[in-house]
């Protein structure tokens, strides 16, 4: 009988602790700032999921998002439909306060690109997406050089795609296209991917008095990738040591839901400390940094 006793009072204390555990969570705001927004209705995905304007409303009604950063793509040599997108975008986060517009440019067309960059600016355009894979680029160019200087100078932060199996240099690009434009601030997204330990660089760099600390990176795509994986303890270590401060919460909807990315986010293994700079905090100083 004692044993017994005994017994259920241990199963008790351990369902207590594990869900304790589980309560402590980060359960506060999250500000999502990788989310795309397509207006075709023709999906690239398998299960056909899109991210027409109506998928993103249904999918951020929750009052803990606060804000929610909305991605268009700028094709090439078509600088009427980039304005028209852009334009699209602005407006549509006008009308839902919560999202706000990170819109896009095409490197190559130059003067045109860097033409619609003072014009966003002047619509108040907080961000601007490249993406050197769909849209063909080399981030070594100098086009693209001239695009983070113009971003600079009209106080915008770019978030470039981060993910580029084609160009296994891409990561250093980064690291000196930041070095070149101390003043810039940039988000590279997905932290690398598969090549996210070439970040630890950073480690080293950021002792250094003229390596300036301007970049960021979102989580997103990479916590898909990585979820119940071994890998999850190295990307949890690299992120500690480039400095948490520096890491974003974003989903990269519609390749994936906020809610799996969130859980994906979650299961790292980050503190909840941790975890609200993540979700969060860290957005919310990136967001405000540039004063204009
Ligand atoms: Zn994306």
């Amino acid at each position: 009988m004692k044993t017994r006793i005994i017994l259920i009072v241990h199963f008790l204390i351990l369902t207590f602790l594990t869900l304790n555990a589980q309560d402590k969570k980060y359960n506060g705001y999250i500000n999502d700032t990788h989310v795309h927004l397509r207006y075709e209705s023709e999906s690239p995905y398998r299960d056909g999921r899109t991210a027409l304007p109506k998928d993103l409303i249904r999918n951020y009604n929750q009052s803990k998002y606060k804000r929610v950063g909305v991605i268009v793509m700028a094709p090439t040599n078509n600088i009427e439909k980039t304005k028209a997108q852009n334009d699209s975008v602005i407006a549509f986060c006008k009308r839902h306060s919560k999202f706000y517009p990170i819109c896009s440019v095409h490197p190559n067309d130059e003067k045109l690109a860097l033409d619609e960059i003072e014009r966003l600016a002047k619509l108040g355009v907080k961000f601007l997406k490249l993406h050197s894979i769909t849209q063909d680029f080399d981030v070594a160019s100098s086009n693209v050089s001239s695009i983070v200087q113009k971003c600079t100078e009209n106080k915008m932060i770019i978030l470039f795609d981060g993910l580029n199996p084609f160009d296994p240099a891409q990561n250093g690009k980064f690291l000196m296209l930041a070095l070149q434009n101390p003043e810039s601030r940039m988000i590279i997204a997905h932290m690398g991917g598969a090549d996210f330990h070439d970040f630890a660089i950073l480690i080293a760099l950021n002792k250094l008095k003229w390596f300036p600390q301007n970049i960021w990176f979102d989580l997103s795509g990479i916590s898909d990738i990585y979820a119940d994986s071994p890998y999850e303890d190295q990307i949890v270590w690299t992120c500690r040591k480039i400095g948490i401060e520096h890491i974003l919460y974003g989903s990269d909807f519609p390749y994936t839901t906020p809610e799996d990315a969130i859980t994906d986010t979650q299961n790292l293994g980050f503190t909840d400390d941790e975890l609200s700079k993540i979700f969060y905090e860290n957005s919310e100083k990136l967001f405000n940094s540039f004063k204009k």
